[in-house]
């Protein structure tokens, strides 16, 4: 730090890559001022009690596979401040129809008995992928450059470069295909397009390596253990503070800004080069969320007991009726029998509810920026396979995609991953350019989930960045 700046870096925005970049610079001996605009740290992964007292709910993100998995985190011994997770053997419960229902479980064997004739072509397809996780996730949550382990990338890529719907062409039956497929559809992307076959593979994959769980007591114990790691190292959190526009911050070398380009172009766009400016413009957001959180009086009374069983329950249909709703959405179009996807931390968590007492969420996607109110086609559809689900509702929360925006402004539209994942976009955030962290003006640099790669809990869009600042700014090779 020189005498004129009061701190090397400053960080916009404490969501998982907030914090992460936050923590990887800190840590790299710099000295950071983390700046909030909510009253609480952790962007998606804060959890509230946003129904009755003694029930606390996952305001956005809950399941944490890639969370678990992240060869960041992973560094950071976060248990030591409180981490607990928790799983349930099976990860998702994918109903095809009302008596017929098939699981992804932790168990490769299990999933693989699960799906009777296709099973070996399930465990031919997962197993060299599974048996190598390890090397492959650093692989796959990386910017595009040459990887460390060329040929099980390449072996990786050759499935992954996929659409869902060719991957599921290898399947005989309807149950892997849908099962995947459900999978697939959580990055929101029509199921013909290319590559769409990797985030089934990889949400997959990571079940049966590390599981699905979610954090004792709610995703907020993430966050938390998150802060105070960066808070032990001596980094500095302030909460409560949105930033309107860049100048407002302390001076420091480097601004990192955990936002999406929609509200780069605010805090920054006068900085930025004009054409730098026109290629932000140009970043697509994809559909958005409606998402409904519940207090129960116990257990949704599921007819099918592998849904009572599992952490996730996807009401989706065989692949074919999942692909037209997915694409229905994507037209712009409410789907009236949405796809959606239901959570149960409850079932393995005691500490969310009172005794006796659960809770569950589930969302469904909607257009994008839609103020449609979906919580009565969710309803229905969870009531038409847990008859009696409504008695038991003591209370609710609801927030559509609007509310979403207003909620976080990462999520334009209610779109939960900032911005479109397809092939373009996936590879290639915001734009195409070889460092993507780095923008025109070299003090300012991004590290939102717009970035590579992409959304979900890992933190590794904020350790890529970290690392750009390093090197750009302080003349560091990377901090490990
Ligand atoms: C309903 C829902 C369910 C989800 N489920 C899952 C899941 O189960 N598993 C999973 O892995 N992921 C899930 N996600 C996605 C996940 O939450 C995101 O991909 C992830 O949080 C992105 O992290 P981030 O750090 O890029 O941004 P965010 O987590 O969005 O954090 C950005 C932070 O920046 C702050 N900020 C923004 N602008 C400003 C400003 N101008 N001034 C100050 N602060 C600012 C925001 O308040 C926020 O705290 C879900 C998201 C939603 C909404």
């Amino acid at each position: 730090m020189t005498a004129a700046t009061a701190y090397d870096a400053v960080i916009v925005g404490s969501g998982p890559n907030g914090l992460a970049a936050a923590i990887a610079l800190q840590s790299s001996g710099l000295s950071t001022l983390l700046v909030e605009g909510a009253d609480t740290a952790g962007g998606g992964m804060r959890s509230s009690a946003l129904t009755l007292p003694g029930f606390m709910h996952d305001v956005c993100s809950a399941i944490h596979p890639l969370g678990r998995a992240s060869p960041f985190f992973k560094t950071l011994g976060l248990e030591r401040f409180g981490l607990q997770w928790i799983e349930s053997t099976s990860s998702v419960a994918h109903v095809l129809s009302s008596n017929h229902v098939v699981t992804l479980e932790r168990s490769l064997d299990q999933t693989v008995a699960a799906l009777g004739g296709d099973g070996q072509r399930y465990r031919d397809l997962m197993t060299p992928f599974v048996e190598s996780f390890e090397k492959l996730l650093p692989l796959i949550l990386a910017p595009l450059r040459f990887p460390e382990h060329p040929f099980l990338m390449a072996r990786f890529g050759l499935e992954a470069v996929q659409s869902m719907t060719t991957l599921a062409r290898r399947f005989d039956g309807h149950e892997a295909p849908a099962l995947l497929a459900g999978i697939a559809a959580h990055a929101m992307i029509p199921l013909e397009e290319p590559v769409t076959a990797s985030f089934a593979l990889v949400l997959a994959l990571a079940a049966h390596a590390v599981g699905w769980p979610v954090a004792k007591g709610g995703s907020q114990s993430l966050a938390d253990a998150l802060v105070a790691h960066y808070e032990a190292i001596g980094g500095k959190l302030q909460l409560g503070r949105p930033v309107n526009h860049v100048s407002e911050l302390p001076h420091a070398h480097a601004i990192v800004l955990d936002v999406s380009p929609k509200n780069v172009l605010r805090l920054a766009g006068d900085r930025l080069t004009r054409s730098y400016v026109d290629r932000l413009r140009r970043f697509r957001y994809g559909p958005g969320v409606y998402k409904v959180d519940w207090a129960l009086d116990g257990p949704i009374p599921w007819t099918d007991p592998r849904c009572t069983g599992a952490l996730t329950v996807h009401l989706a249909g065989p692949l074919s009726e999942l692909a037209s709703r997915i694409a229905e959405t994507h037209e712009g179009r409410f789907a009236k029998r949405p796809f959606i996807i239901v959570g149960q931390p409850s079932l393995v968590d005691e500490t969310r509810a009172p005794k006796g007492k659960q809770t569950a969420w589930a969302y469904c996607h909607v257009p994008h920026g839609s103020s449609v109110d979906a919580r009565i086609a969710i309803e229905s559809e969870i009531e038409r396979y847990a008859p009696g689900f409504r008695d038991i509702v003591l209370a609710r929360s609801s927030r559509n995609a609007i509310e979403m925006e207003a909620h976080n402004p990462n999520y334009v539209g209610g779109d939960i991953n900032s911005g479109v994942s397809d092939w373009k976009q996936l590879f290639f955030r915001p734009m195409a350019k070889v460092d993507p962290y780095a923008t025109s003006a070299e003090n300012i640099f991004l590290c939102s989930s717009s970035t590579p790669p992409g959304g979900g809990v890992h933190g590794m869009c904020g350790y890529w960045a970290a690392q750009s600042v390093l090197k750009r700014r302080f003349g560091q090779a990377r901090s490990r």
